[in-house]
């Protein structure tokens, strides 16, 4: 069994674009610069938007973090996504979800210009994605096909099980795992809460992909031998044990399942850490103008 190593991977790929920014800044061509709105202040959504600013950092973008207040309405914020549309300098910008309330996600998503949606949200950009078209693909699958594709795991011809049907995870990577491509060409099912016999389904799997959000969700039992299980899921539970006060926990009962399997992911080390690296690269590519010229 092969332990998927999320940190060192997400490691390797921001020093190849570290790298690569260094020669763009010695060619004296322009850095990716990545703009990040974040409005009001979950705790949570404060914590992801500093470690996309550090990543910027570490690997010499240039960023912008926008604070808007809590009470900030959807015009003001349409009005802020307007400018970064316009804004020659900012390659590409992500608007931090999910959003107050009284404000439309959606709305928000559609407002963004495709060719700066690193996030890979907008309904363009997910219609490239599903036509196998060049885009920006969204942070959470493309981390998943980066690990798969480093660890030489062959996915052509293989039963492919993805347990979550989210717009973030579990929809784009059943279609991308579908597709023509390497890594792809999969015999995909898409499993949900109406899914009848879920076991009898996830035990034919070749690979496994687990995105609902309940810890331990998927036991061993629920696993053939030798399968791949990508474990996606992230919940922060109580925990006198550790320093922080919390623990993360995967969808995946991993004591159980982990001896039955040829790769897993751990949680937290797995998918994690590949998210932000994926929002790096998108920007990178819309720097270069790779995939709208
Ligand atoms: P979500 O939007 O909450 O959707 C959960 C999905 O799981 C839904 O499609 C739901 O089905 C399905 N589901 C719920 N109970 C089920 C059951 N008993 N059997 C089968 N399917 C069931 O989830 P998400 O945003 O994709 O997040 C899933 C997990 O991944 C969370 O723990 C989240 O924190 C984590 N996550 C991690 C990363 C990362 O970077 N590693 C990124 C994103 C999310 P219905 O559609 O029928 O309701």
């Amino acid at each position: 069994m092969t332990i998927i190593d999320g940190k060192k991977i997400s490691a390797e790929i921001l020093d190849e674009i570290a790298l690569e920014v260094a020669n763009m800044k010695s060619a004296g061509s322009k850095v990716p610069h990545l703009a990040a709105v974040l409005v009001g202040n979950d705790g949570a959504s404060e914590t992801y938007v500093a470690a996309k600013v550090k990543a910027c950092d570490k690997v010499g973008f240039k960023s912008t973090l926008i604070r808007l207040k809590s009470d900030t309405t959807e015009k003001e914020l349409l009005e802020t996504v307007d400018k970064l549309n316009k804004d020659k300098d900012i390659d590409g910008f992500i608007v931090q979800l999910p959003l107050p309330r009284h404000i439309s996600d959606q709305k928000i998503i559609e407002s963004i210009a495709p060719q700066k949606d690193v996030d890979g949200f907008h309904p363009s950009n997910v219609g490239r994605m599903a036509l196998n078209l060049p885009t920006y693909l969204p942070a959470t699958p493309f981390g998943i096909l980066k690990l798969l594709e480093r660890y030489k795991i062959e996915t052509a011809g293989k039963h492919c099980v993805v347990v979550g049907r989210s717009n973030i995870v579990g929809s784009p990577i059943s279609i991308l795992l579908a597709r023509n491509s390497y890594p792809g060409n999969c015999t995909v099912t898409l499993t949900h809460s109406k899914t009848k016999n879920i076991a009898e389904i996830t035990r034919t799997a070749d690979i496994l992909v687990v995105a609902l959000g309940k810890p331990g969700f998927v036991t061993g039992t629920m696993v053939k031998e030798g399968a791949v299980v990508i474990d996606v899921g992230i919940t922060r539970m109580p925990s006198s044990q550790t320093k922080s006060g919390y623990k993360l926990f995967g969808d995946v009962n991993y004591e159980e399942v982990a001896p039955k399997c040829s790769f897993i992911t751990p949680v937290p080390g797995g998918v994690g850490p590949m998210t932000i690296v994926s929002l790096l690269t998108n920007t990178l590519k819309a720097c270069k103008k790779e995939i709208y010229s």
